[in-house]
């Protein structure tokens, strides 16, 4: 396994549509456990293929909870391969959003409560589910990177640029605090 380089904003390929998994295969396999390596390291809760530069419909989600006794989070890895958002409840709950492509900003951001949901697992295998809660959350923040779309085009504008900008100075202010 390897770590993969996750791409940030304003990089232009988080805006395309990712293009459908044709075939579950080994390659395929490799790039999931790549990115749950990835994910862990980061650390986040969710990653769409398309963060790591690989515009598929594919991502991931662990909430990694609840928290062990000893302080390390219970393993609850979860695949999405074409996942399909069936229905979406008219009820909309906001929580405290962030985004690994967008470091170290946050912000209210409401969707719709309860999704229900059809994906195909790592073996290739269909499922249909409900989500409620940080799943549903998590669930259509990662659904919406395969559309090209961020958490912050739920902002306005101006919150939306002055986050963008923020995210460039500050890794511009680290790459050079590692020239030093
Ligand atoms: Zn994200």
């Amino acid at each position: 396994m390897s770590l993969l380089p996750i791409i940030e904003v304003p990089d232009q390929l988080l805006r395309e549509q990712s293009a459908p998994v044709e075939r579950v295969d080994d390659d395929l396999k490799r790039l999931i456990a790549d990115m749950f390596e990835t994910m862990y390291e980061a650390p986040g809760i969710g990653l769409a293929a398309v963060q790591v530069a690989v515009p598929r419909r594919l991502l991931i989600i662990d909430l990694q909870d609840p928290v062990e006794e000893d302080g390390d989070p219970v393993k609850d890895p979860h695949v999405f391969i074409n996942p399909e958002i069936l229905k979406a409840s008219d009820a909309r709950k906001s929580y405290n959003e962030g985004c690994l492509s967008i470091p170290d900003q946050y912000a209210e951001i409401e969707r719709p409560d309860i999704v229900r949901a059809r994906w195909l697992d790592q073996h290739g295998k269909s499922h249909e589910g409900e989500f409620d809660g940080l799943m549903s959350v998590c669930l259509q923040h990662e659904v919406d990177h395969l559309n090209g779309i961020l958490f912050i085009d739920y902002l306005s504008r101006l919150k939306r640029d002055m986050i963008v900008k923020k995210v460039v100075k500050s890794r511009k202010d680290r790459e050079q605090a590692a020239i030093l």
